[in-house]
């Protein structure tokens, strides 16, 4: 669950971490409100689920109530990266001395936390770790032991951070470390991380990804799940309580469990086709469910053909078989249909399709004849 940029400061001041007052803003008029309760100079800054704003004039200085209604009118409605600008929001200015670079990760294959800290922020860290691997000092946290003050002293030294940053580097790695942990996050970046020319550190941009998986321990993220980007295709799915991801390819994928519908993914792919979605219908494969599936699928206008791949466990391949023949006199589908049906009850469900095969309904073996049909008929 991705974080904007201003929920991010929120959830960092929490901690305790030093960020700018600021308040969000939907409207031009919302904007000069704020920043007239703020006072000049403030930051115009478009809230959106992706990087370089600023590079794609969505971070603007504004010294005046003109410049803060000019910006504003400019930023909302922009579109960054194919995200379009629906909300901005108004920071008090700060001045800068100098812009690093910090963030904590879990690095799966050491099993620990990873944070990265450099001197060298302000741009993308991308650029850095290919053109100057040696200014990003790295440390891995075992989260058992966790992080103290010794250790996060010796990594800013290995950051080379001035000395004027380093009592201020310190506090507030420290609380974005327990930010990281105690928040349950995947992510927690801050770029930059600046130094001011007074002397004081200061978080100047924020992003968090939290675990989706931990909200049952965190009551109030459910403010943040109401504002996740979901195209519609992903909207309709999950109100219909199906495990929908929307991709962009053109085989749609209608499988029973995550993992196989994972497989199928991947199968799809491996023959050369690409998927236009990952859709787990779960383990009742009924009519209910499967004509749910296929009302989704058919309505996403990029779908040349759908691979229904079902494995039999506890659901019966007659059950599966009687749910697809139910859905397709319920739904008008507009793509021909690939069927691989294995596992319990597979014959019983294989006799109940047969009669029903045509152009538009066929029927494999396997699950990669399946897929060579379906991306044969997409193409
Ligand atoms: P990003 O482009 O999406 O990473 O957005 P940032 O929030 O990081 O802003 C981009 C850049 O704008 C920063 O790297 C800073 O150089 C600059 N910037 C952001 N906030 C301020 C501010 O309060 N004062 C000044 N002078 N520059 C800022
Ligand atoms: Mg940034």
């Amino acid at each position: 669950m991705d974080l904007f940029e201003y929920q991010g400061k929120q959830f960092f001041a929490h901690y305790g971490m030093p960020v700018s007052p600021g308040q969000v803003a939907f409207t031009v008029d919302e904007a000069v409100v704020a920043a007239e309760e703020l006072g000049t100079p403030v930051m115009v800054k478009a809230q959106v689920h992706t990087g370089g704003r600023g590079k794609a004039g969505g971070v603007k200085f504004a010294a005046d109530i003109d410049a803060v209604r000019e910006h504003a009118t400019k930023i909302l409605g922009l579109d960054i990266n194919g995200h379009l600008v629906k909300r901005v929001w108004i920071e008090k200015a700060s001045d800068i001395a100098e812009e690093y670079y910090a963030s904590f990760t879990l690095d799966r294959s050491a099993k620990k936390h990873l944070g990265m800290l450099s001197k060298e922020g302000g741009v993308e860290i991308e650029t850095v770790a290919e053109e100057n691997p040696d200014a990003i000092a790295k440390i891995w946290v075992d989260p058992v032991v966790g992080l103290d003050e010794a250790t996060t002293r010796a990594w800013v030294a290995a950051a080379n951070l001035p000395d004027a940053a380093v009592e201020g580097a310190v506090d507030t790695l420290q609380k974005l470390y327990s930010a990281y942990t105690e928040g349950d996050c995947d992510l927690v970046e801050i770029n930059p991380l600046i130094l001011t020319p007074e002397g004081k550190v200061h978080v100047l941009d924020a992003k968090v990804t939290l675990d989706g998986n931990s909200t049952f321990r965190h009551e109030d993220y459910t403010q943040f799940d109401e504002t996740q980007p979901r195209d519609d295709r992903e909207q309709a799915a999950h109100a219909k309580g199906l495990q929908y991801v929307g991709l962009d390819g053109s085989v749609g994928v209608i499988a029973n469990g995550a993992g196989l519908a994972m497989s199928t993914v991947d199968v799809v792919n491996q023959v050369g086709g690409s998927p236009a979605n990952f859709l787990d219908i779960g383990g009742g494969a009924n009519a209910d469910v499967m004509a749910g599936a296929m009302e989704v699928i058919n309505n996403d206008p990029n779908v040349k053909s759908i691979f229904i791949n079902i494995f039999g466990g506890i659901t019966r391949g007659e059950e599966v078989a009687n749910g697809i023949l139910e859905a397709m006199q319920r739904v008008e589908i507009d793509s021909p249909i690939v069927i691989r049906l294995d596992g319990t009850n597979a014959e019983e469900g294989r006799a109940i399709l047969a009669p029903n095969l045509s152009d538009r309904l066929m029927m494999e073996e396997t699950m990669l004849d399946a897929a060579r049909k379906a991306v044969e008929l997409a193409s």
